[in-house]
C-alpha cells in the first residue's frame, strides 16, 4: 500500500521488526501519517530547524518531521528494539536522522544542540511527560531564552489543560504558573484515544509553547518554593499555606491579601511573593 512518505505502512514496520507496544516504557503508537504530519505543521515551519524528537518509536512523526522539511532531526530512544525501523527512515532520509538510544530524563539537550534555530517536537510518554518539560522550562543551566525556539508537546489532555490553565482556573497549579512565568502556552488540538495503538484510556491533547523572551526576573527555586507550598494546599487560605515561609508578613509584604487562596493569584502576584522571599 502506498503511503504519504513512500516508506512502507507502519503497521508493517511494527510487525517486521516485533515492535508490540510495552506500557512501562509508556508506548502509543501513532500510525496515521496524515495526524503526524498535523502535529508536525503545529510547530510551524521547519526548514531550517534541528528538530529534537523524543521517544520516536517506530518512527510516525519522525517521518512527518522529515517529511515537511527539517534539516536534522535527532530523536532519543530508550527501546532497542525501534533502533532498525529507524535506521531505515535514516536510510531514506541520508544525513538528516541521529538516533540517540538512551533516557531521554538523562539526556543534556542543551549540549547537543547545534547553531541555529531548534525546535522540539514529541508524542511523549506519558510517564515522563511531565519532568520533562519542567527540565525544558527550568534548565540546570539557568540558560534563559533556552536552546529551543518552540515546544510542540503531546501530553494526556488533563496535563495540557494543568499546562495552559491561568488564574481562576480550576486546573491551574504549580505546572501553570511555571509554564506561563517563562512561555506562551496554548492547546492546539486534541487527539482521540482511537487515533494510538494501542489506545491509552484517556484523550490527549496536542501543546505549543514558546519563550518569552523577557519573563519577570525571579529566582527559580523561590518560585518553586511558593507555588509548591500554595498549591500543596490548594484549599486553604494563604496565610495557612504559606506559614512556613512566613505566612502574613510575607503576604503583606507582597502587597497581597492573606485571605486569598491560591488559584487566584496571578503568575505575575507569585514572582512578587517570591521576589519578597
Ligand atoms: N513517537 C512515536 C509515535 O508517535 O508513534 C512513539 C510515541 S510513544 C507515546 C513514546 C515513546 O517514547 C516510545 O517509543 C518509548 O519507547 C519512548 N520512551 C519512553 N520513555 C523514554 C525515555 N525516558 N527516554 C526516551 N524515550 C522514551
Amino acid at each position: 500500500m502506498a503511503t504519504l512518505d513512500g516508506l512502507p505502512p507502519l503497521r508493517d514496520v511494527i510487525q517486521r521488526y516485533g515492535l508490540d507496544a510495552r506500557k512501562a516504557l509508556g508506548q502509543n503508537f501513532l500510525f496515521d501519517l496524515n495526524l503526524t504530519q498535523k502535529i508536525a505543521r503545529s510547530a510551524g515551519p521547519l526548514d531550517d530547524a534541528t528538530v529534537f524528537e523524543v521517544g520516536p518509536g517506530p518512527g510516525g512523526l519522525t517521518r512527518a518531521i522529515l517529511s515537511l522539511g527539517a534539516k536534522k532531526v535527532i530523536a532519543i530512544e530508550r527501546d532497542s528494539r525501534c533502533l532498525p525501523a529507524l535506521a531505515e527512515i535514516g536510510d531514506y532520509y541520508p544525513g538528516r536522522l541521529e538516533v540517540i538510544e538512551g533516557d531521554a530524563l538523562k539526556t543534556d539537550f542543551a549540549a547537543l544542540a547545534p547553531e541555529g534555530p531548534v525546535k522540539i517536537i514529541a508524542n511523549l510518554p506519558y510517564n515522563v511527560g511531565t519532568q520533562l518539560l519542567l527540565n525544558w522550562l527550568l534548565p540546570e543551566n539557568g540558560q534563559w531564552p533556552p536552546f529551543w525556539e518552540s515546544l510542540t508537546l503531546m501530553f494526556q489532555r488533563e496535563v495540557g489543560l494543568r499546562i495552559v490553565a491561568d488564574e481562576d482556573d480550576d486546573h491551574y497549579g504549580r505546572l501553570g504558573v511555571l509554564a506561563g512565568w517563562r512561555t506562551e502556552a496554548r492547546m492546539v488540538f486534541d487527539v482521540p484515544p482511537q487515533a494510538f495503538s494501542p489506545p491509552p484510556k484517556v484523550t490527549s491533547t496536542v501543546v505549543h509553547l514558546t519563550p518569552r523572551q523577557n519573563p519577570l526576573p525571579c529566582d527559580v527555586g523561590k518560585l518553586e518554593r511558593v507555588t509548591q507550598a500554595a498549591f500543596g494546599q490548594r484549599r486553604k487560605m494563604l496565610r495557612q499555606s504559606l506559614k512556613p515561609l512566613g505566612g502574613e508578613s510575607l503576604l503583606v509584604k507582597a502587597g497581597i491579601d492573606p485571605s486569598r487562596r491560591a488559584e487566584t493569584l496571578s503568575v505575575e502576584e507569585f514572582v512578587r511573593l517570591a521576589n519578597c522571599l
